[in-house]
């Protein structure tokens, strides 16, 4: 296994520079989560996210730091309209949970898991790139269905909502969880660990590809869907 890194970009040095600032003001007392104190995160954000490997990947020149301040700010103002997070009750933030589902290990981060008036639930993401379109494909919520199921294996209650929170766009997307999905979720992911594990003991993994993960891959010129043969 190479596990090549994956080089920064513009889009993932600014969602990881607005879950630095969520992460640490949820962290907070919830009488003390105001705009203020969230601003106060913007510079140790400088300090963490912005390396000096992620700013030599994505270029980053004072005008471009610029161009992400603004943004950063643009963005907690609009976040601050949808919500008001003094108001909100979360069982965590960035919660690292593995577990292992029909022998596929799964891991995920999330963003946040909150306990709503009636008890429940919910798994909030946020989202800094653009809305998804309106029929919301299955793969909109498919990172919170696989989330769900982390929870229900790991904390033994299946959350009752998945909310997306576009924080750049001021819109929640929302939806309720369906144990019938997340049982194919795990289905799916169970089959896919199956695959690599043939691909794995056979020493020969044939490239995937598909139209969004080939859309954003920086591996191109090493992938055989491309035309050039995958170094053994
Ligand atoms: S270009 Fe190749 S390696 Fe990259 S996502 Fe597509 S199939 Fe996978």
């Amino acid at each position: 296994m190479e596990r090549l890194p994956q080089p920064a970009s513009y889009a993932s040095a600014k969602g990881n520079f607005a879950h630095y600032i969520f992460e640490h003001l949820f962290k907070l007392p919830a009488p003390e989560r105001t705009i203020e104190r969230a601003r106060k995160y913007v510079e140790p954000a400088i300090e963490s996210v912005l390396t000096e490997k992620v700013r030599e990947e994505i270029g980053l020149d004072d005008e471009k730091l610029k161009g992400l301040l603004h943004e950063t700010e643009e963005i907690l103002v609009t976040y601050f309209e949808m919500e008001d997070p003094r108001e909100v009750t979360h069982e965590g933030v960035e919660l690292r949970m593995g577990v292992t589902i029909e022998g596929a290990p799964l891991f995920g981060i999330l963003d946040r898991l909150d306990r709503d008036k009636d008890g429940n639930l919910i798994i909030v993401d946020y989202k800094t790139g653009g809305l998804p379109n309106r029929s919301f494909d299955s793969t909109t919520f498919a990172n919170a269905e696989l989330y769900a199921a982390l929870c229900k294996e790991k904390l033994g209650e299946l959350p009752t909502t998945m909310r997306l929170l576009y924080v750049a766009h001021g819109e929640a997307v929302e939806r309720p969880v369906a144990e019938v999905n997340i049982r194919a979720r795990e289905k799916a992911a169970a089959s896919a660990w199956q695959k690599i594990n043939t691909y794995y003991n056979d020493g020969d993994f044939p490239a995937t590809p598909s139209k969004n993960a080939c859309r954003f891959c920086n591996f191109k010129d090493l992938c055989r869907s491309q035309g050039v043969a995958v170094p053994s």
